[in-house]
């Protein structure tokens, strides 16, 4: 994955280094239901569901034939955080490489929805992308790391601990580096549901479900978001940046570590009784979909009979 190569972003806000805990930026450290949003974006900022619910057996059946790939990145040239043993000057400098890979790719998926807006006669509004360590406030609510990344609609900005960069990187080394993208894609992808108005139809219509049928569409629109997820890679493979070893690399490494996530989830407070995100045969499909066509018009999960 030739990361280096994105344009990289303004839009990325660090709180890793800064001010201590509770100590303003943000939206305030609200419990959720201070806020004025609806019961569909309280579960939805909770749905990080970037990689849940994804067996890493069977995501290693699923892509079997793929061996894990050379990496086209230097050694040492990659993101992650915390590895032992190093000292405060690595510590600073990682910290400044994960600043770096965030904005670039997070500068990249501006440039090709931007591209897509534009076609479609609109304009896209960049979200702000928050590194974090620990907690933060959010219009969600405060932002914990064990809830993974996630997007809050209120703010508009997605949430990322970078702790979770240090937990790809140590156990997938370099190859990490796509499911990283990947989440970040993921959470864009939730954002662009929120500027195409996706998500405010989404919470209307789980008002009138019932708890099956509300569990039902969060599986949908979680699969929309790999499915745009999808669409960023298509492009980023089309100009050579990724090729399929990084994405196949990268979906296993995202799908073993989705399942630590998925555990902290269901013990955190913040997580809802239930719900799901989809198998691990669906979110692969749904990404594969958007990766192989590019269009978002074969992204529509919801009209799907079976997604
Ligand atoms: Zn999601």
């Amino acid at each position: 994955m030739k990361w280096g190569d994105f344009r990289q972003s303004d839009n990325v806000e660090d709180r890793t280094g800064g001010a201590p805990e509770g100590s303003g930026g943000g939206g305030g450290g609200f419990p959720l239901g201070g806020m004025h949003i609806g019961a569909g974006a309280l579960i939805l900022i909770v749905i990080v569901g970037w990689l849940f619910g994804i067996n890493p057996l069977t995501m290693l059946g699923l892509l079997s034939g793929s061996q894990p790939p050379p990496t086209q990145s230097a050694p040492g040239y990659g993101p992650q955080t915390g590895a032992a043993g190093e000292t405060p000057q690595q510590a600073r400098s990682q910290a400044a490489v994960n600043k770096e890979f965030s904005a670039r790719v997070l500068g990249d998926t501006e440039d090709v929805w931007s591209a897509i807006f534009q076609a479609m006669g609109s304009r896209y509004e960049p979200p702000k992308l928050v590194l974090f360590r620990g907690s933060t406030p959010s219009a969600c609510g405060r932002a914990e790391a064990a809830v993974g990344p996630f997007y809050c609609p209120g703010d508009r900005d997605v949430y990322l601990d970078t702790s979770f960069f240090a937990e790809l990187h140590q156990r997938f080394g370099a190859p990490g580096e796509f499911a990283q993208a990947y989440v970040i894609a993921h959470e864009v992808g939730h954002h662009v549901q929120n500027l195409l108005g996706t998500m405010q139809k989404y919470d209307a219509q789980r008002e009138r479900s019932n708890a099956a049928q509300a569990n039902a569409l969060s599986v949908r629109l979680e699969l929309q978001a790999d499915c745009y997820a999808g669409i960023w890679a298509f492009y980023a493979a089309k100009r050579k940046l990724i090729d399929t070893a990084d994405v196949d690399s990268g979906l296993e490494a995202a799908a073993a570590v989705g399942d630590d996530r998925i555990q902290k989830m269901t013990r955190g407070a913040v997580a809802p009784d239930s719900f799901t995100h989809g198998s691990s045969a669906q979110r692969a499909r749904w990404f594969r979909t958007g990766l192989q066509s590019g269009d978002l018009r074969d992204c529509n999960t919801f009209a799907a009979a079976n997604p």
